[in-house]
């Protein structure tokens, strides 16, 4: 089949092979580039992490789709003269490589990771660390939403009330009034951080700089991480611990 596809991960195998997960309109695809690291090779360095290729893939009888051809449809350039870009979009394709289910159809997955790496090969570094740029956590976010785990962020998910949402039980399912957070066994969380998550979800990814303060960006990546532990028992490398 051919298919648009960003790469996600490459990893060297065997002698000249790489295998590679693929991120497309089809959903997550595990391939196989055979030979690519031969010095000759037509495909080798354009499978890079990030770069958006027009592919050209024949599925097998195993796990593996073997990649045939490749021409690049955008690099994302702006991502490798940039130490902090390159690792803001590192943190994006983990999270698409841990969150998205294997050959699962979904344009609207695809079409977020595209603009965020692009968003991010153009941004000028923020303030933090990377992994909590605020194009990182809103491209976390929606991953959650594309994924079907979005938790309950605007009323308590125990009685319904509209606030105040002190806590967050991600086996509950979202935020927490003061009175359901005790028996929900829910942790205590900055209210700042699930209004940033909900913005975040909220606005378009573009929009996503003006949607979280610097103080409540680590507060957003540990209600990401609390979601996936829970639904999917994920934990992502570029996160703080839990
Ligand atoms: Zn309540």
């Amino acid at each position: 089949m051919d298919t648009e596809a960003v790469v996600l991960r490459t990893i060297r195998f065997g002698e000249a092979d790489v295998v590679l997960a693929l991120l497309t309109p089809l959903g997550r695809i595990p391939a196989i580039a055979k030979g690519a690291r031969r010095p000759r090779s037509r495909l080798g360095g354009r499978l890079q992490p990030g770069v958006r290729c027009r592919m050209s893939l024949v599925e097998g009888r195993g796990e593996l789709a073997t990649l045939r051809g490749a021409s690049v449809l955008d690099a994302h350039a702006g991502l490798w003269v940039e130490g902090y870009r390159l690792r803001a979009a590192s943190c994006v394709l983990e999270a698409a490589l841990r969150v998205l289910p294997e050959r699962e159809p979904g344009d609207a997955a695809y079409n977020l990771v595209v603009r965020a790496l692009g968003l991010l090969a153009a941004a000028p570094p923020a303030a933090g660390p990377p992994r909590l740029d605020p194009l990182v956590l809103g491209a976390q976010a929606k991953l959650l939403v594309a994924a079907g785990l979005l938790p309950q962020l605007g009323s308590c998910v125990g009685c319904g009330a509209p606030g105040p949402l002190v806590g967050f039980s991600p086996r509950a399912g979202g935020a927490c009034c003061p009175a359901c957070a005790g028996p929900s066994g829910a942790e205590r969380v900055d209210p700042a951080a699930l209004a940033a998550l909900a913005a975040l979800v909220g606005r378009p990814l573009a929009d996503a700089p003006g949607a979280v303060e610097p103080r409540a960006a680590g507060g957003v990546e540990r209600l990401t991480g609390l979601v996936l532990r829970e639904h999917l028992g994920v934990t992502l490398r570029s996160a703080a611990p839990l």
